[in-house]
């Protein structure tokens, strides 16, 4: 019977039972078996009803079923203890019930001092329930034939049921120190109408056993295991497909909702009895820079960094909101706000970038993450799921453009998402039909202003956008595969022009930015050493730009990769430096030749003394390395002036020239060396 009342409370609670309460045990075993001598004289040994009831009551056991929850475990064997009781007396009884327990013990083997307990309650409510019962019917001289008889029964189930509730139930109490009213309520309630049913059915059994006679209880007893396994089957399988349900529900790594359920969340939302009076918003946070910490440290830093930022993001918002993982590392909240002001969603969206961005401490490694923040409100940017997550999106979007850590929508931002096109399959389109261009800015030598190669940066002529900078596209691209072919397409473009220049000039060089997941990518060194005997370019003609954290964060791994390009004989910049948390001294181990010092700290030297400093330092560092020095971001005459100074050996920037295409930068070579040479005289 799945639903009578054997009821071990497994788990273990926050007292631990000493040796005075192994005496109390001790002493109420004692007690019982001198109430069963007392009362032998009434008790009825017999054989056959006494082994059909013990296989009954083990076999009941050995197949029952946690129903309800872990720490309930519910079996058959009350039945069969309370026909032991009713029908063979107290020592059967109390024998049946000590059985059952050691069958018990064999599946779910609890400590000694609950196999204690658990025994002492098995022998007591036998026990009581056989003297109640044998007693009144003495007293009342009830005969099998009379319903009262059949009612009594009943009455001794109930009472020895509810001995053994307090028996187990007020033990558990003891060690957890929590109320016995709230626990019988819990462990009580969700099995009573199964109690009051085995109740009944053990009246039942006693009268099969009183007209029919043993044949007739084992039958019974058959019937009765039968039904248990099936009630048990179906109990499993309702069990499977609440798992199934949950699983469809949740995402596996984080155990956060998916994005399925987040969808059906907000549907629920929807149809609400009076939506208009309950906005909410939408907020989808996008992780930067993860997949960066996926591709150099490896999945396993990706998922454990996963888990953590879910649990992180799921306490911040608590029950004021649902998180979700709608896969990758992109994050959603509903807010609950019940204002969804802009100013509160932007202080809670404030806050989710500042909760990412603490750093996380995994195995050795300290890791540090940003994240975007897109927010779309309901019912203002849209009244639909597909709607609010697209555009919180598009939100999201914008702020990782803009670096402002998060965006509210706006249609006109509409017009700018790319990824609203689809991006992914927009881009492999534009890099079969040649949208992407690539576009060339000059660098020149400083100390006598020859132009000393050009820097190629890729855009997106788009048929519906217009002209898009890398800044659009590139760092979605980045994260996913089709970085491989872009990268492949700007090399081959910039191998092919460089070549068609050195026609002219035979000292050009050119310059193409490579991805973290170029870096890694074993098959490059060989496809670019193709692509240069194709166009019959020499390999110190093109020059690779990495940037440091690209490096650095794997630089074995980078290592391995640069020395084979390296050998090759491609020219290695570091690209962006000063942006990034590494030393010199990290680089040297590298097979690099030039650095590249970011333009943020170019462009502002003249006005700031700090960034003067760095830009000085960092050019006699280099130099003491071995390395020659490009400054980026030059955009006027004193700074070109001030790097001449300084040593610097080659500058980039708008004041020398914008990035421009192919047939621009054949004009700015005409006419380059008098325009120069006439800004700096
Ligand atoms: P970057 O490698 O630092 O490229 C230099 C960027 O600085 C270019 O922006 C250039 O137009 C800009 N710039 C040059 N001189 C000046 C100046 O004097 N002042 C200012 N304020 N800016 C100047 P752009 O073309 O928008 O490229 C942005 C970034 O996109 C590049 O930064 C690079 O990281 C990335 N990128 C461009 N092309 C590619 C590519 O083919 N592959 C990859 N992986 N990344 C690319
Ligand atoms: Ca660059
Ligand atoms: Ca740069």
């Amino acid at each position: 019977m799945p639903n009578s009342a054997n009821l071990d409370i497994g788990e273990q609670g926050g007292r631990q039972p000493g040796r005075a309460v192994a005496v109390a045990h001790g002493l109420a075993l004692a007690s019982a078996i001198t109430l069963i001598v007392l009362t032998a004289g009434s008790d009825r040994w017999s054989v056959w009803p006494l082994t059909v009831i013990v296989v009954f009551t083990v076999i009941g056991d050995l197949t029952s079923v946690e129903a309800f929850s872990p720490k309930l475990k519910v079996s058959g064997s009350f039945l069969g203890i309370m026909l032991a009781a009713v029908l063979l007396g107290s020592g059967p009884a109390a024998l049946v019930g000590v059985v059952s327990i050691a069958a018990g013990w064999l599946r779910w083997r609890e400590a000694p001092h609950y196999l204690r307990n658990n025994l002492v309650t098995f022998v007591w409510f036998p026990v009581v329930g056989s003297v109640f019962f044998h007693a009144t019917v003495q007293l009342a001289d009830l005969g099998p034939v009379s319903v009262a008889y059949y009612l009594l029964v009943f009455a001794a189930f109930i009472l020895a049921m509810v001995l053994n509730f307090l028996l187990v139930v007020g033990y558990q109490c003891y060690l957890d120190g929590s109320s016995l009213d709230e626990r019988m309520h819990e462990a009580l309630a969700p099995i009573m109408s199964g109690e009051l049913f085995s109740a009944l059915l053990t009246s039942v059994a006693v009268y099969v056993d009183v007209k029919v006679g043993t044949v007739g209880l084992a039958m019974f007893g058959l019937v009765l295991i039968v039904f248990q396994y099936l009630v048990g089957e179906l109990l499993v399988s309702k069990r499977r497909s609440d798992e199934l349900q949950r699983l469809a529900t949740t995402d596996d790594l984080t155990g956060l909702a998916n994005r399925a359920h987040f969808r059906a969340r907000i549907a629920q939302r929807l149809e609400a009895e009076d939506p208009e009076a309950k906005p909410f918003a939408v907020l989808l946070i996008d992780l930067d820079r993860f997949k960066e910490i996926n591709d150099t440290l490896g999945h396993h830093y990706g998922d454990a960094l996963l888990a953590r930022m879910g649990d992180r993001l799921a306490d911040h918002v608590g029950a004021s909101g649902l998180v979700a993982r709608l896969g990758g590392d992109e994050f959603v909240v509903l807010s609950e706000v019940r204002e969804p002001a802009v100013r509160t969603l932007e202080t809670l969206a404030t806050e989710l970038v500042a909760c990412v961005e603490q750093p996380f401490a995994i195995d050795e490694a300290s890791l540090d993450i940003g994240a975007s923040v897109g927010i779309a409100r309901y019912p203002f940017d849209g009244d639909s799921a597909n709607e609010l997550l697209r555009r919180a999106d598009v939100a999201m979007y914008a702020a990782k453009e803009a670096q402002t850590g998060f965006k509210l929508y706006a249609p006109q931002l509409d017009h700018h998402s790319v990824r609203r096109l689809g991006l992914m399959s927009d881009v492999r389109r534009a890099i079969a039909e040649s949208e992407l261009v690539v576009h060339y800015q000059p660098k020149v030598h400083l100390d006598d202003l020859r132009v000393a190669g050009t820097e190629a940066l890729v855009r997106w002529q788009h048929p519906e956008l217009g002209l898009l900078p890398p800044a659009a596209f590139i760092p979605v691209v980045e994260q996913t595969n089709l970085i491989g072919p872009l990268t492949r397409y700007v090399l081959e473009r910039s191998i092919e022009q460089c070549s068609a220049w050195r026609q002219e000039r035979s000292n050009l060089s050119v310059a193409v930015n490579l991805s973290v997941r170029n870096l890694l990518d074993r098959d490059l060194p060989r496809d670019i050493e193709r692509m240069l005997s194709t166009h019959g370019l020499p390999a110190d003609a093109l020059r690779l730009e990495i940037t440091e954290s690209m490096i650095m964060s794997d630089p074995d791994r980078a290592l391995a990769n640069l020395s084979r390009l390296d050998a090759l004989g491609i020219r290695l910049s570091v690209d962006d430096f000063g942006t990034g948390h590494s030393s010199l001294a990290n680089l040297k181990r590298l097979p690099i030749h030039q650095l590249k010092i970011d333009r943020s700290f170019v462009s502002r030297m003249l006005e700031d003394q700090t960034d003067l400093i760095i830009v000085r330092s960092t050019i006699n560092l280099a130099h003491d390395l071995g390395l020659t020095v490009v400054a980026e971001g030059v955009e006027d005459e004193q700074t070109l002036e001030r790097l001449a100074e300084f040593g610097c050996d080659q500058a980039q920037g708008y004041y020398l020239s914008r990035p421009l295409p192919a047939d621009g930068i054949a004009d700015w070579l005409a006419r380059s060396g008098a325009k120069i040479l006439h800004a700096v005289a």
